[in-house]
């Protein structure tokens, strides 16, 4: 009878734990999330800007980072932004209803140009407090213009966006997290993570059908810069963006505006991690006919991309133009 009882009590609890995992399963293998970005009628150009490592509640010249943006954005009549995370300082954000959110984003972009949507990913950072909270729609309810995955992709008509969640990459954060608390739900076991997101990204590039591909992640592959080059990305991610012509790679991480050309592939390397505290001096060489620019000081970019053109510009904290660069599809990476 006992027996009997347990059987009863057991197999729909077997049953359910069944159906959760085949979820599970299914949920692992289905596709990236996907992001539409609508065109105006006769609009010929997708104008964004891309700023990273920001969120100081307006300290460490963010401030001043953000009014440039403002001006910048209403020249250009922007249709987004894009940030390569870090996003909140130092730890994240502690939950959906911390403060910093307001402090450090909703009323540091005020300008009317910024009022649009910010296509967010997650720094390591991030990842140090409530990662799920940025991840929650009860942001979006806050202020609509944050929308914050780990990994999606954009369609936007004349480019396609693809944004890959970089931290879980890196092993370090796992085997030496020091006095750091990483919340790590949602990526456990992070080597089925990182190769299903891997195989993920591969083939949503290889059915892209769009003129222009753009990879946006968080750390870098390619830097002169602090950090240096993510060893994980150069051996995982970056044979994926050669063998599906991937135009450019945008990052951030390191505190500096730079912009580096792979001589063998022609991949260009965007860092874009100056919106607020900047690490000046901090540069280990690199060849120089890679290395187009390196600003250790705040600032930010933007990008204008037609059918055949791809114009990056990057700003210091004073709006002043650093460094243009033009891509042509007929004449590629023409200056
Ligand atoms: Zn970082």
């Amino acid at each position: 009878m006992a027996l009997c009882l347990n059987q009863h009590m057991l197999s729909p609890i077997i049953f359910v734990v069944s159906v959760l995992c085949l979820l599970a399963n299914h949920s692992i293998a289905e596709e990236l999330p996907r992001f539409k970005h609508h065109l105006k009628p006769q609009q010929q150009s997708l104008n964004f800007l891309v700023v990273g490592d920001w969120g100081r509640k307006g300290n460490y010249n963010q401030s001043f980072v953000a009014h440039q943006m403002g001006i910048v954005g209403e020249n250009l009549n922007i249709d987004f932004v894009i940030s390569t995370g870090d996003n909140f300082y130092d730890d994240g954000l502690v939950g959906v209803d911390d403060p910093a959110f307001y402090e450090s984003f909703v009323d540091i972009y005020t300008a009317p140009s910024l009022q649009k949507i910010w296509y967010s990913v997650l720094g390591n950072h991030d990842y140090r407090g409530d990662v799920e909270a940025q991840l929650s729609p009860i942001l979006r309810q806050k202020d609509s213009r944050w929308l914050c995955l780990r990994s999606f992709i954009l369609d936007g008509g004349i480019v396609e966006f693809f944004f890959v969640d970089t931290t879980p990459f890196v092993e370090k954060y796992f085997t030496e997290p020091e006095d750091h608390t990483y919340d790590w739900r949602g990526v456990l076991p992070r080597e089925s993570y990182v190769a299903e997101l891997l195989k993920n990204v591969d083939s949503a590039l290889k059915q892209s059908n769009a003129k222009w591909k753009i990879v946006v992640g968080h750390h870098t592959i390619k830097t002169a810069g602090h950090h240096g080059n993510t060893q994980e990305l150069e051996e995982l991610l970056l044979p994926i963006l050669k063998s599906n012509n991937v135009e450019a790679y945008i990052n951030g991480h390191d505190h500096c505006l730079e912009h580096i050309i792979d001589k063998e592939s022609g991949t260009q390397f965007f860092t874009s991690g100056g919106g607020s505290k900047a690490w000046r001096g901090d540069i280990k060489p690199w060849n120089p006919e890679e290395l187009k620019l390196y600003h250790d000081g705040q600032g930010f970019m933007s990008v204008q991309i037609t059918n055949t053109i791809a114009d990056f510009v990057f700003y210091d904290v004073f709006g002043k133009v650093l460094h243009t660069w033009t891509i042509s599809k007929e004449h590629k990476a023409a200056e």
